[in-house]
């Protein structure tokens, strides 16, 4: 077996050829969490070829995540695997000929610089905004082109964001100035097909970007896989986006939610500067099916999977009975939304 063997059908697509699947091979990316889209965005990338693979990934897996995450099965559960050495271990076995590296990690403005430094490309597969508007940050620092996708219900969303070109996702969301809570998978639900579609437009835009394609998507794409429907948008670039002017406000952790372990609690504080006066009740709505919820005047109380957070208006949390960070900031991103 050669290498133009395992890619001849990939070749033989013109757009793409030997030279092509020859800039492929020297590419290195980068895709940052590996849940529904990013398994199927590591799956197609990995097949076609490209030279370097890190994929990043902060969670283990749990069986409400096989419905849609695709790499993973039963076996890797047993085993307790964080889901990027189980996508590493899983992917080896499909091409050996490439460099893939799972690390497990909570990517965050302290480590964002050094996880991506020499990459070509950066792929979200993220489930949360605020490490989205980081990897936005990073990009218009150091000029990494990156594709953001995401994916709820029956929706999703895609974006090219080639620093210096295209508008940046703060141009599209001013981000830490958003009223207002955002959905998540774990209170909105999430069918297969919303990712698969997206993750497999970014895997596209992917190649193009890194064959040099001239004609890469320069729109947002929106789809509902439910009605089939797929709609573009123009964006224009923000006058007053700060990103594009220089100021990297989510790197610089002037927003974003940090966390601080309360000693002696056994709880971790979450603060969100992003986030302000959050109705109740809207937050109610949501986390009832989920979990069991109560709210007073001045705090909602949420118990899920044996962890209660208790939450003020103002966008602050206390997650009981840990003491671990990273787990406090993943509740917080996946059921209040950051
Ligand atoms: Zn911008």
């Amino acid at each position: 077996m050669t290498e133009i063997d395992r890619y001849s059908r990939q070749i033989l697509f013109s757009r793409i050829g030997e030279k092509g699947q020859k800039k492929l091979g020297n590419s290195s990316i980068t895709i940052i969490g590996c849940g529904a889209l990013g398994t199927i965005i590591a799956a197609i990338l990995v097949r076609a070829g490209i030279g370097h693979i890190k994929i990043i990934d902060r969670d283990f897996i749990e069986y409400h995540n096989l419905q849609r995450q695709v790499l993973f099965d039963e076996d890797d559960i047993k085993n307790q695997l964080p889901k990027a050495i189980a996508a590493e271990r899983h992917l080896k076995k499909v091409n050996s000929s490439i460099d893939i590296e799972g690390i497990v990690a909570d990517v965050n403005y302290t480590n964002i610089e050094r996880l991506t430094s020499g990459t070509d490309l950066i792929l979200d597969g993220l489930d949360n905004r605020e490490t989205r508007f980081l990897i936005n940050d990073v990009s218009l620092k150091h000029r990494i082109p990156w594709v953001y996708g995401g994916a709820i219900s029956s929706f999703g969303m895609t974006m090219n964001i080639i620093p210096g070109e295209t508008p940046c996702l703060r141009c599209l969301w001013h981000g830490a100035n958003e009223k207002g809570l955002a959905m998540t998978c774990d209170t909105a639900g999430v069918i297969a097909p919303a990712p698969f579609v997206i993750g497999s437009l970014q895997s596209t835009e992917a190649i193009k970007i890194l064959i040099g394609a001239e004609d890469i998507n320069r729109d947002l794409i929106s789809i509902d896989v439910w009605t089939g429907a797929f709609t573009h948008f123009k964006i224009a670039r923000s006058s007053d986006c700060p990103g594009c002017q220089g100021k990297y406000e989510f790197l610089d952790a002037q927003f974003g939610t940090r966390t601080t372990s309360l000693c002696g609690q056994n709880a971790v504080q979450v603060l969100n500067p992003g986030l302000k006066d959050i109705s109740f009740q809207q937050l109610e709505a949501r986390l009832q099916a989920v979990g069991k919820v109560n709210y007073s005047e001045f705090m909602l109380t949420f118990t899920v999977d044996g962890k209660e957070m208790v939450i003020f208006s103002d966008g602050r949390a206390i997650v009981k009975n840990t003491s671990d960070e990273s787990l406090a900031r993943g509740l917080y991103a996946k059921y209040i939304g950051a």
